[in-house]
C-alpha cells in the first residue's frame, strides 16, 4: 500500500481537496487503484452537526455516514464509494481510544496522545486503507490522505505526528507527502517568504514534504519556482504550481503537465505494482474522456440561468454537490451554466417592507431564471420564500426541481394553493400547525441529534401507471426501482395523499414499503419534480444524476433531445461500446 499525504500551510480553503483528488485521479488513470481518506481535526464526531455555513456542505454516504465534502470530491474524481471510516475527526479517534480504555484494552497503563493515539490513528488509516472502493473489488494500490487545516494548528498536532511515525513504519518508498501552499502576489510579485515559512513548521514537525504544490493566481514565474527551491531545499521539479484555472476540471490537466505522474512513479517506485491490462486501458480511457470533456467545455457559450432559491446561499459550498450536479448536467446539455444565487428569505413579504430592493432584485432573479431550484435545508428561516418560488415555477409554469426540503415545500404549495387547505404547513417549520402536510418521521430519535436522521443509500420503487413520468424515461423505464442516498428527519403525512393525489399531484415513487413519498411530479407541466433523497451525492461527470439533468434540459428546453440521446446511449451500451462513469 502506498500512501500520499496532502497536508496544507499558510491557510486553509485554498484548494487542498481538489489537489488531492487531482493527484488521485492521475494515479487512476494509469491503472492504479485509489483509495482515500480525510482527516478533519475538529472535535464532532461527524459533520452532521454542523450548520452548512460553517463548514460547507454536509455529504452523505452510502453507508449513511455525513461526512465532510471533501469525501465527495473524491468520490466524483475516483468513482468510488466510501464509507463512513473514510472520514476521521478528533471526536471519532478520541471516542475509540476511550472505548478501548474503557474495556481495559490498554489495562496498567497510562493513555497518552503519543503513542496510543497515534497509534490508533496508524491503525485506522492502515484498515481503512484496505478496503475496497471501486468495482474491481479489490485492495487499493493507493490511498490518499488529505489533512484538513494547515501545519502548525494546535488541533492537527497528533495527527501530524501520527503521519511522522506512519512514513517510518511504511518505509519512505511507500509514502509521499504533497505539501499545499500560498504564493501571494503583492504590488505584482509573486511573494515566497509564506511558502518558506511554511516549509519550515512542517519540517519542524518531523515531516519532510517530497512535493510542495503553491496555489497562485497566476502561473508561477520561473524565478519563484527558483527560489522555493532554493530557499527550501528540494529540486525545481519539486515544486508544481497550481494557478487559477477555468474550472476545477483543469486541475489534473495542471498537474500532469508539470511531470506529476513520473514525479510520483520515481519516488513510490510505482512500476513495482502489476497492474492488469484491463485497468491500463480504462485508465487510458478515463484519461481520454477527462481531456476532451475539459476542453470541450471552453468552446459553449450558450447559457442556461438556474435560480438557487435557498437559505445558506452565503458560503456557496453549503450546496457544492448540488452545484456540481447541475454543472454536470449543463455539460451533458452543452450549455454553460448561469447559476443566480437567490436567498429565499428575501422573496418573502416582510422584506418587500423592510428592504424593498432586495425583495426586488429576489423577484426579478427568479422570474427570468430558465428554472428554480429549491435544496435541502433545515428549520424556518426563508421557507415562505421558497414556498412562494415554488408557486411561480408550478403556475408559470418554469422548471422546477426540489431537493429534500425542497419537495416538501413543494407539497406544501400544492396543498395550500390547489388543495385549499390554506394553513398546510411542516411540523418542522411551526409545531403547532393545524395542518400538518409534512410531519415528523415516527421512528426518528427525538433527543439524539447526531447520526440520527433517515440516512444513506436506500430504495425508492416506482409506482404502477407512472410509464408517463418525464424522470422515470431518463431512469429507463425498465427500471422499476432506484437506489438514492437520503438524509432527513420529516416525511410527507400519510394522511393528507389522498387529497393531494386527487387534486393532481402524483407520488410517483415510494419507499419499499410503500409508506414513505420519495418522488412528486406533475403532468402536464415542462418540469415539476420533487425528490426526498438528495440525488446530487450520486452525480458524476459522465453521469448526471437524472433529476438534476432533466431538470437542466427542460430548464434549456432540449428534455425531449437529451431523453432521445440517452435511450441511443443506452443501446450503445447494450452493443457493448464502454464508457466509464468519471
Ligand atoms: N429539514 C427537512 C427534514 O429533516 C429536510 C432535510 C433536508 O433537506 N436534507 O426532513
Amino acid at each position: 500500500m502506498k500512501y500520499i499525504l496532502v497536508s496544507g500551510g499558510v491557510i486553509s480553503g485554498i484548494g487542498k481537496g481538489v489537489i488531492a483528488s487531482s493527484t488521485g485521479l492521475l494515479l487512476k488513470t494509469i491503472g492504479l487503484k485509489v483509495s482515500a481518506i480525510k482527516v478533519d481535526p475538529y472535535m464532532n464526531i461527524d459533520a452532521g452537526t454542523m450548520a452548512p455555513t460553517e463548514h460547507g456542505e454536509v455529504f452523505v454516504l452510502d453507508d449513511g455516514g455525513e461526512v465532510d465534502l471533501d469525501l465527495g470530491n473524491y468520490e466524483r474524481y475516483l468513482n468510488v464509494t466510501l464509507s463512513k471510516d473514510n472520514n476521521i475527526t478528533t471526536g471519532k479517534i478520541y471516542q475509540h481510544v476511550i472505548e478501548r480504555e474503557r474495556r481495559g484494552d490498554y489495562l496498567g497503563k497510562t493513555v497518552q496522545i503519543v503513542p496510543h493515539l497515534t497509534s490508533a490513528i496508524q491503525d485506522w488509516v492502515e484498515r481503512v486503507a484496505r478496503i475496497p472502493v471501486d468495482d474491481t473489488n479489490e485492495e487499493p494500490d493507493v490511498c490518499i490522505i488529505e489533512l484538513g487545516g494547515t501545519v502548525g494548528d494546535i488541533e492537527s498536532a497528533p495527527f501530524i505526528e501520527a503521519m511522522r511515525q506512519l512514513r517510518r513504519r511504511v518505509g519512505k518508498d511507500n509514502f509521499l507527502q504533497i505539501h499545499v501552499s500560498l504564493v501571494p502576489i503583492v504590488g505584482g510579485e509573486q511573494k515566497t517568504k509564506p511558502t518558506q515559512q511554511a516549509i519550515r513548521d512542517v519540517r519542524f514537525a518531523g515531516l519532510s514534504p517530497d512535493l510542495i504544490a503553491c496555489r497562485c493566481s497566476r502561473a508561477l514565474e520561473k524565478a519563484t519556482t527558483d527560489k522555493i527551491a532554493m530557499f527550501c531545499q528540494v529540486e525545481p521539479e519539486q515544486v508544481v504550481g497550481v494557478h487559477d484555472v477555468a474550472s476545477t476540471y483543469h486541475v489534473p490537466l495542471l498537474l500532469e503537465k508539470q511531470g506529476l505522474v513520473s514525479l510520483m512513479r520515481d519516488i513510490l517506485k510505482l512500476d513495482g505494482i502489476s497492474i492488469p491490462q484491463s485497468l491500463i486501458a480504462r485508465g487510458q480511457d478515463t484519461w481520454r474522456q477527462w481531456r476532451a470533456l475539459t476542453t470541450s467545455q471552453e468552446r459553449i457559450f450558450e447559457t442556461v440561468t438556474i435560480a438557487l432559491v435557498g437559505k445558506y446561499v452565503s458560503l456557496h459550498d453549503s450546496y457544492l454537490s448540488v452545484i456540481k450536479s447541475l454543472e454536470h448536467s449543463a455539460m451533458a446539455c452543452r450549455k454553460k451554466l448561469n447559476l443566480v444565487w437567490v436567498d429565499s428569505s428575501h422573496l418573502e413579504k416582510a422584506t418587500s417592507t423592510s428592504n424593498p430592493e432586495l425583495y426586488h432584485k429576489a423577484w426579478h432573479e427568479v422570474c427570468t431564471a430558465d428554472g428554480i431550484l429549491v435544496p435541502g435545508g433545515f428549520g424556518h428561516r426563508g421557507t415562505e420564500g421558497m414556498v412562494a418560488a415554488a408557486n411561480w415555477a408550478r403556475t408559470k409554469p418554469k422548471p422546477y426541481l426540489g431537493i429534500c426540503l425542497g419537495m416538501q415545500i413543494a407539497v406544501i404549495e400544492f396543498a395550500r394553493n390547489v388543495c385549499g387547505i390554506a394553513d398546510a404547513g411542516s411540523i418542522e417549520l411551526d409545531a403547532n400547525t393545524p395542518d400538518p402536510v409534512v410531519k415528523y418521521m415516527p421512528e426518528i430519535d427525538k433527543v439524539n441529534l447526531g447520526g440520527t436522521m433517515r440516512l444513506g443509500l436506500r430504495p425508492t420503487i416506482f409506482q404502477p401507471d407512472t410509464e408517463w413520468s418525464k424522470l422515470r424515461s431518463l431512469y429507463g423505464l425498465e427500471h422499476t426501482s432506484i437506489d438514492e442516498r437520503h438524509r432527513h428527519r420529516y416525511e410527507v403525512n400519510p394522511d393528507y395523499i389522498d387529497r393531494l393525489e386527487k387534486a393532481g399531484l402524483n407520488f410517483i415513487g415510494k419507499d419499499d414499503r410503500g409508506e414513505r413519498m420519495e418522488i412528486i411530479e406533475l403532468k402536464n407541466h415542462p418540469w415539476y419534480v420533487g425528490v426526498q433523497f438528495h440525488p446530487e451525492y450520486l452525480s458524476r461527470v459522465l453521469a448526471p444524476s437524472k433529476p438534476y439533468l432533466g431538470f437542466v434540459a427542460a430548464s434549456a428546453g432540449m428534455l425531449d433531445e437529451i431523453v432521445q440521446q440517452m435511450r441511443s446511449q443506452e443501446s450503445e451500451l447494450a452493443d457493448g461500446i464502454s464508457r466509464v462513469a468519471i
